[in-house]
């Protein structure tokens, strides 16, 4: 073979990573950034799950979906969204096509790491009062100090009232704060380990620090009574009704675009909030209406997808079964013949820390969307692990659809992992694959993704629901 041959052979049997600039029109990067600011105004009003089912929904009508409760008629055509619980949302459309050739699934999950109240929150110290957290998901405790934190949730009253709760993402509220100890002190804290650095019952969050107008000093914890006043002046609860109520701090600053050319985008729960905007609104720009298509967005997956808003809870294939009822099919048949995306985002390649990463199979910035073949941990522990044929299968949609992607696993073998919805899906006979965005600083308050890995992910789901 002379030099030319070589070089063709080489370029015809190697491998090679694409980029997804090298890929997309003028027209198709403008599209790129209309859909990155609408992710923007996606990202910024919902910060918890509650915020996020209200925020797809509210898109969602317009778009024609009506609510749905087990026992409706579902009919041909029909768009419908079961909203359960107010902390998760499945969104359905019944196709043209029999219902025995399956539902096409896509499943995000719209919860992210953050700080809960404890039921019994709120105490004073030295003339300052402060909510006590207990940390929800995975987080490096020490990167939650020192940054603006925002109140969401809701506060549940002994008569049943509910009432919703959002203080600090607005401009001219007040943020919340934790404080961490100054350099010139933190000799012993300095030389402990980072996961000791700060200790989870340190993680309590300063509400205020003037005393109640009027209360003297002998009337003890005025600071308390003053904040304990003001939220009762708000909304007319007593310090009882925190033991029922559901309130959480996230941090408290909005969605920026990062770098002189603008290409990144930096915010606060962009796992797995960069997969669920694309899979709904997937669905709800879908011109073809060949397919059955369900889209979850689910609650708990950074606490193990419990519960019954959680992906493990039974609720979603209720709705596969009540989609095979409706036309006389048998529901094992639909699942069997479904399939589904388990969009959630993987750890993007960070050149500031090679060493956890295996290069080879590692996922990068703006090489597009990652699809996975198993995620877990060491020795394959906790994944489903997609068979070949079937991420074959999702790979020829994607290629056909001219989606730009690439694989990822997540880290080197021996050093750590982490779990998605897939296997909880994939449990109930549905042939289900990892897909989603390369993202870093995953699990911070302020993590980082792509714009051109968002969009591939909004037109991979595009193309698999088609
Ligand atoms: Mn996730
Ligand atoms: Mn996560």
């Amino acid at each position: 073979m002379d030099e030319k041959e070589i070089k063709e052979l080489k370029e015809k049997l190697f491998f090679k990573s694409k980029n997804v600039y090298d890929n997309l029109s003028e027209s198709e990067l403008a599209e790129m950034e209309e859909y990155s600011k609408g992710y923007i105004r996606f990202i910024d009003a919902c910060r918890i799950e509650r915020e996020a089912v209200a925020y797809s929904i509210a898109d969602a009508e317009k778009k024609g979906y009506v609510e749905y409760n087990f026992g409706d008629k579902i009919e041909k055509g029909g768009k419908y969204y079961l909203n359960n619980r107010g902390k998760s949302v499945a969104f359905f459309r019944v196709g043209k096509k029999p219902i025995t050739e399956g539902v096409r699934i896509a499943a995000a999950h719209i919860d992210s790491p953050r700080l809960d109240l404890k039921q019994h929150p709120l105490y004073e110290n030295t003339g300052i009062a402060y909510f006590k957290t207990h940390y929800y998901g995975g987080i490096k405790k020490y990167q939650w100090t020192t940054v603006p934190l925002s109140l969401h949730g809701v506060l549940v009253k002994a008569d049943g009232e509910v009432i919703n709760v959002n203080i600090g993402d607005d401009d001219g509220d007040p943020v919340f704060y934790i404080s961490d100890l100054l350099i010139h002190l933190a000799r012993n804290q300095m030389g402990k380990t980072l996961a000791a650095g700060v200790e989870g019952e340190q993680l309590n969050i300063m509400l205020g620090s003037a005393p109640l107008p009027g209360a003297d000093k002998d009337v003890g914890e005025r600071v308390k009574l003053g904040v304990m006043k003001l939220l009762y002046d708000k909304y007319g609860v007593t310090e009882a009704d925190f033991v029922t109520s559901e309130l959480t701090m996230t941090p408290a600053m909005m969605a920026r675009e990062v770098g002189f050319d603008r290409s990144m985008i930096a915010a606060y729960g962009h796992d797995d909030r960069v997969c669920a905007y694309p899979a709904y609104t997937a669905l709800l720009d879908a011109e073809s209406e060949d397919n059955t298509v369900m889209i979850v967005l689910a609650d708990k997956e950074e606490i193990g997808s419990e519960g019954v808003t959680g992906m493990q809870c039974r609720v979603y294939m209720d709705i596969i079964d009540e989609l095979a009822k409706a036309f006389r099919a048998d529901p094992a048949k639909v699942r069997a013949n479904s399939m589904c995306l388990s969009a959630d985002v993987n750890a993007g390649f960070d050149p500031n820390w090679p060493d956890v990463h295996e290069k080879m199979n590692a996922c990068f910035l703006n090489e597009g969307v990652v699809l996975t073949k198993f995620t877990g941990s060491g020795g394959k522990g906790g994944t489903s692990d997609a068979s070949g044929e079937f991420v074959g299968k999702v790979a020829k949609i994607f290629n056909d659809g001219g989606v730009i992607w690439q694989t990822g696993e997540l880290g080197k073998v021996d050093q750590g992992g982490g779990g998605t919805v897939a296997m909880y899906i994939a449990n109930n006979n549905i042939d289900t694959v990892d897909l989603g965005v390369p993202v870093l600083s995953m699990h911070s308050p302020y993590e980082l993704i792509a714009k051109a890995d968002l969009y591939e992910t909004y037109r991979a789901i595009s193309a698999f629901i088609k």
